[in-house]
């Protein structure tokens, strides 16, 4: 593993830190066994940093990384979590929410403390309500460690937290579509020549740049002499920035963590060559021409009132263009409520507006919804919707009693 150095305490962190934000899930909640194995596998390979949030996995992360953190983990790797801005209200919510935190992660001390998603207007409120002397108490207190925020604001937002503090850390969305997106390659520069060191999240653009990739964009990382997954170009962009300390990574399979493991043990800082990011530009013309909705998944527009599944949405969506293959069928099915029962489709939106505020990306939600609902829905998609229900819900039950009475008559051989 590779370690890079923290610039205001001198603490050695490991290029790969684990986030906690996408942990592996079984029926809706977390695996526990399944990420534990995965988190000490990460440990034991040389990471020694976690990163968790009070909302993340329906604020069972910071529990859940409490709980496993025993039998002497806890002293191998650093917490950072964040204070969930937007439900601060007075001093005392910062008091008590950093409590809250302690107790669930089961530590006396967090060793990096942000503040979650500034925004100009929530950086705005928390400086009103005393944010700073809350840290500055929290860190006498022995409560935590560092300081630092997290910010999906644009540059000149960026710029102006920057300014306001010393802090020890920042975190921000950096990948190789971001250069010029949030903060950027110009925040990153910046923060890291006020000696903040800068931690990266969403490398993978939510899991867009990795995994299943358009044709042309494979084609051209295949034309390289080096085999490499499109994950691992990826990682490696962002490590190859000497400005970056530590990339978080979500993390939920094995296969996932080893490549990350070797990307992050390999690549020192200015190590891509001239041809290898001219590769970067051709791909990020691809992704550019393709690309719908600049959606990462993240989830934080969710519960919607509505029911509407905003993410998938914009996923199936997505999903039509970069691959030229029509999802209204399998919308139909799982949006629709055909196939899963759960009707979440962007149709149901009325357009209240209240995920748009907490988009990071300042997507015009509705408006996008709009748009999904006007290409996979169509006319009529209530009636459809009926329609195929009619259709697939007695088929479905006709084969569970099929498959009943099949299973009984099985048993009734086997006995007799
Ligand atoms: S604007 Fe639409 S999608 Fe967003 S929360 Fe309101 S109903 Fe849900
Ligand atoms: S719409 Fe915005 S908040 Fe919702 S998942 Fe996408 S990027 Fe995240």
């Amino acid at each position: 593993m590779q370690y890079r150095k923290i610039e205001k305490n001198g603490e050695e962190i490991s290029a790969l830190g684990y986030g906690a934000m996408r942990l592996p899930t079984k029926n809706g909640r977390i695996d526990k066994e399944e990420a534990k194995k995965q988190i000490y596998y990460a440990i034991d390979q040389g990471v020694n940093i976690i990163d968790t949030a009070f909302p993340y996995h329906g604020g069972a992360s910071e529990s859940f990384i409490g709980e496993i953190l025993t039998d002497g983990y806890r002293e191998k790797v650093k917490i950072m979590t964040k204070m969930p801005s937007w439900s601060v209200k007075k001093y005392e919510d910062m008091e008590r929410y950093l409590e809250i935190q302690l107790e669930k992660l089961q530590t006396d001390c967090i060793d990096y403390y942000l503040v979650h998603t500034l925004t100009k207007k929530s950086f705005q409120k928390l400086k009103e309500l005393g944010v700073f002397q809350f840290l500055e108490d929290a860190q006498d207190k022995g409560q935590i460690k560092n300081i630092g925020f997290s910010s999906h604001g644009n540059l000149e937002i960026f710029k102006e937290i920057v300014d306001s503090y010393q802090w020890d850390v920042c975190l921000i969305q950096y990948n190789y579509m971001d250069e010029k997106n949030q903060a950027g390659t110009e925040g990153l520069e910046y923060a890291y020549s006020k000696g903040i060191s800068v931690f990266i999240m969403e490398p993978l653009k939510g899991g867009l740049l990795a995994g299943q990739v358009p044709d042309k964009a494979l084609e051209i990382w295949e034309e390289s002499e080096t085999e490499r997954s499109p994950a691992d170009w990826a990682l490696r962009w962002v490590l190859n920035h000497p400005e970056v300390t530590c990339v978080f990574s979500g993390m939920n399979h094995e296969d996932q963590i080893k490549e990350n493991l070797k990307v992050a043990g390999e690549v020192s800082p200015n190590s891509l060559t001239e041809e290898e990011l001219r590769r970067y530009d051709r791909v990020k013309e691809v992704y550019r021409n393709l690309m719908k909705i600049d959606c990462t998944g993240c989830g934080y527009c969710m519960p919607c009132p509505r029911g509407v599944d905003i993410p998938r949405c914009f996923n199936y969506y997505n999903h039509q263009y970069m691959f030229d293959e029509s999802q209204s069928f399998i919308y139909l099915g799982q949006l629709g409520g055909v196939l899963s029962g759960q009707e979440a489709y962007a149709g149901l939106c009325t357009e209240c507006g209240k995920c748009v505020r907490a988009c990071p990306q300042k997507l015009e939600i509705p408006e996008l919804l709009g748009t999904v609902s006007q290409e996979l829905e169509g006319r009529g998609f209530k009636y459809k919707i009926k329609i195929g229900k009619s259709i697939i819900l007695p088929l479905f039950d006709g084969f569970i009693s099929f498959s009943s009475r099949f299973s009984r008559t099985d048993k009734t051989r086997k006995s007799s």
